[in-house]
């Protein structure tokens, strides 16, 4: 469906403008939360998108659609070979081009990452102690993304915002030292309440740490006070000792469906107009197939017009999508 500007509009009318590019299925972690810990079987590299073919959907998507920012995802997007390259491509494009990485890579590649014309970056970090950081995700790896989390500060990201997927039993008692993290190094951190796109199923309502229970961990050591809505997912909040802020994405208990302006494009080139979706449209095959500019818009306008309501987490017709939050391109 289009408005009478152009516009990617669904059958709720909400506008999208955000489009999150996964760039890989493949990681170098295996985040519980996400991946099995053995048996990944990869996409053959034939079947994932060239860096021509996602600048050809993009630069289409910008150009018809006023898409105005674009995230490269994955799987870890660091993982493959190349992509300053594909950021600069993205970059001429002239949108808000950001990253959600694992941080692992980054020491390495932040220079180049914001050379190449990055704006942003979501660093992932789930524990700030190795030995749960290992179980978590898999690797002996914390000091690596401690080193990327400085060298994205250094190459001249501001804010650097750190991405940390909150687990009653898991991580609940972490969630201050976080907040004291971020308050002394400058750092943005976004508490996410864990949702059910894990690989191994493993996921109940009782995992998920509510917006309610993190607000009520941090706001007691350091009281915090609202900031209005923009129309970012994260809810923000500022201590009021003026010591920076926090974001919560409270996609459980609070969802911001009804102000969803996202859409996805899978490692494979399958468009999903919601993580929660059942179905998604091939865009490669049409690509494969000699696509005019005119068939590919017709396909995406169709998929996104076909956008349900809400995901619908919690309720008794919810049905998990077979694929895990890596495949989906989060
Ligand atoms: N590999 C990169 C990383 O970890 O940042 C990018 C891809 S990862 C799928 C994107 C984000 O999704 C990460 O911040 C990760 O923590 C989050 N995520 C993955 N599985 C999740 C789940 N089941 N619930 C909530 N967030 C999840
Ligand atoms: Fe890899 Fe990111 Fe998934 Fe962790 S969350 S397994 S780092 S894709």
């Amino acid at each position: 469906m289009s408005d009478s500007t152009g516009n990617l509009v669904d059958s709720f009318g909400r506008v999208h403008r955000d489009l999150r590019i996964s760039v890989t299925d493949r990681c170098n972690y295996r985040c519980s939360y996400c991946m099995p810990a053995e048996g990944m079987d990869w996409m053959p590299r034939e079947a994932i998108l060239t860096f021509e073919e996602i600048e050809r959907i993009a630069a289409l998507m910008v150009n018809r659609f006023g898409i105005t920012s674009i995230r490269l995802t994955g799987g870890e997007p660091l993982v493959r070979a190349h992509l300053p390259l594909l950021i600069s491509k993205l970059a001429a494009l002239g949108v808000d081009l950001t990253m959600t990485t694992n941080g692992s890579r980054l020491a390495e590649a932040a220079v180049d990452l914001r050379a190449a014309g990055l704006n942003r970056l979501n660093i992932s970090i789930d524990s700030l102690d190795r030995q749960r950081f290992a179980q978590i995700t898999g690797r002996d790896d914390l000091e690596s993304v401690l080193a990327g989390i400085k060298a994205a500060q250094a190459a001249g990201f501001d804010p650097v915002k750190i991405n940390v997927v909150a687990m009653a039993g898991v991580n609940h008692d972490e969630i201050v030292d976080f907040a004291e993290f971020g308050r002394a190094q400058g750092l943005l951190i976004r508490f996410i309440e864990f949702m059910p796109l894990d690989a191994t199923h493993e996921w109940l309502p009782t995992s998920v740490l509510s917006q309610e229970a993190i607000l009520a961990a941090v706001g007691g050591a350091h009281p915090l006070e609202p900031i209005p809505r923009d129309s970012s997912p994260a809810q923000s909040f500022r201590y009021v000792d003026g010591g920076g802020e926090i974001g919560v994405i409270p996609s459980v208990t609070a969802p911001f469906c009804d102000n969803c302006d996202r859409v996805r494009i899978t490692a494979e080139g399958s468009l999903r107009n919601c993580l929660f979706s059942t179905a998604e449209t091939d865009l490669r095959e049409l690509l494969t197939n000699g696509a005019t500019d005119n068939d590919l818009e017709s396909a995406i306008r169709s998929e996104v017009a076909a956008k349900a309501v809400g995901h619908g987490i919690g309720k008794p017709t919810f049905v998990r999508p077979r694929k895990s939050m890596s495949q989906l391109g989060g």
